[in-house]
């Protein structure tokens, strides 16, 4: 028999790699999205039709639907219905800087959800062969002192974003320990990749690099110039979620690169992929900056490589010259 998974979010920019490695591996594959008539599930659908997968027709390996959270039993009965052995919880609220304005909006998008799945699983009849994973944020440690963050580092949150991800992942660590359900949470920092939307930094640079080299636009408004990150590759992340749940016992576990890059230094790289030096086009305005930023986050990946043999494929730089070049593409074909 097929393995059946739930991937909640799936048209965002993991749960489109994560349907794509499943339906490699022979998956049956069941996604959830907020509305299952929206622009980002043709996409998706488009992605997955140029990916090479198995000869299956798509819809008769992949299903959408629209989970009610706000109704435990729903949940459950749709967890039995389809027979789900492993859920990838990936749906949320996920900017940090819109955590600040619309901080009940994201607990609820991101703290209800997750107990409600949990819930469910406790409740279904196949509770001990269910296993789930939970997309826990590098922000829990915004706080910290600690450098390079671990699994064993103290939460610190720093954002209502952070402080919703921190009770989620309390909530995942309690069911496990309480019900011994397979649960568990990866504590993911920043990945990017060619999908990623411009609300995020990574995707409003490598945006402006494609379009001043096509000479549609002349400048990049930032924010915030003096912040840096562990920046990954979204496509090696979703590996490491996938091999999480096939490891013999539930943990949780840091997904990192385990390298800081400063924001100049991603600047630089996106603009030097279409030979030009970003300090001539970019600007700061104080409009961007967010209320308080996290200390310097860098995650220490030891425990997934020595446990699961999980290795990030991807350099930075790799990522980012990909994401420029395949923006310039995108934006070649949207203005033919
Ligand atoms: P996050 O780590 O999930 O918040 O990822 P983001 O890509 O949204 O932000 C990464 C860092 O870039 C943060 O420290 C931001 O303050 C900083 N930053 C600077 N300018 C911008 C901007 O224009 N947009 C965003 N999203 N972030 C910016």
């Amino acid at each position: 028999m097929p393995q059946t998974a739930l991937i909640t979010g799936i048209t965002g920019q993991d749960g489109s790699y994560l349907c794509e490695l499943l339906l490699s591996k022979g998956y049956c594959v069941h996604g959830s999205t907020r509305s299952a008539e929206s622009e980002s599930l043709n996409h998706l659908k488009a992605g997955l039709n140029k990916a090479r997968l198995p000869e299956d027709p798509l819809d008769s390996v992949l299903k959408i639907h629209q989970l009610d959270f706000a109704r435990d039993e729903a949940t459950s009965e749709f967890l039995d219905k389809h027979k789900i052995d492993e859920i990838y919880h990936l749906a949320g609220q996920t900017r940090v800087g819109d955590s600040f304005d619309h901080p009940t909006a994201t607990f609820n998008a991101n703290v209800k959800p997750t107990l409600a799945l949990l819930e469910a699983i406790r409740a279904s009849s196949r509770s001990q062969s269910i296993r789930f994973f939970q997309a826990s944020s590098a922000e829990i440690f915004g706080g910290t002192e600690e450098s390079p963050q671990s699994e064993s580092t103290q939460y610190a949150p720093r954002s209502p974003y952070a402080a919703s991800k921190v009770a989620a992942q309390s909530l995942v660590e309690s069911y496990r320990e309480a019900y011994g359900l397979f649960v568990c949470s990866g504590i993911l920092y920043n990945h990017e990749s060619p999908r990623r939307s411009a609300e995020f930094v990574s995707g409003k640079i490598v945006d402006a690099a494609a379009r001043i080299a096509l000479g549609e636009e002349h400048k990049l408004v930032l924010g915030n110039f003096e912040t840096g990150r562990d920046w990954g590759f979204a496509g090696d992340y979703v590996e490491a979620m996938w091999m999480m749940l096939q490891h013999e016992a539930p943990k949780d576990y840091v997904i990192a690169t385990g390298e800081w890059h400063s924001l100049r230094e991603f600047l630089e790289i996106a603009f030097q992929t279409v030979g030009l030096d970003w300090q001539d086009y970019t600007t700061s305005d104080p409009k961007f900056f967010r209320p308080v930023e996290p200390t310097r986050l860098v995650g220490d990946p030891t425990r997934i490589k020595t446990d699961l043999g999980w290795q990030p494929q991807t350099t930075f730089a790799e990522m980012i010259e990909a994401m420029v070049k395949q923006r310039i593409v995108q934006r070649r074909s949207e203005s033919e």
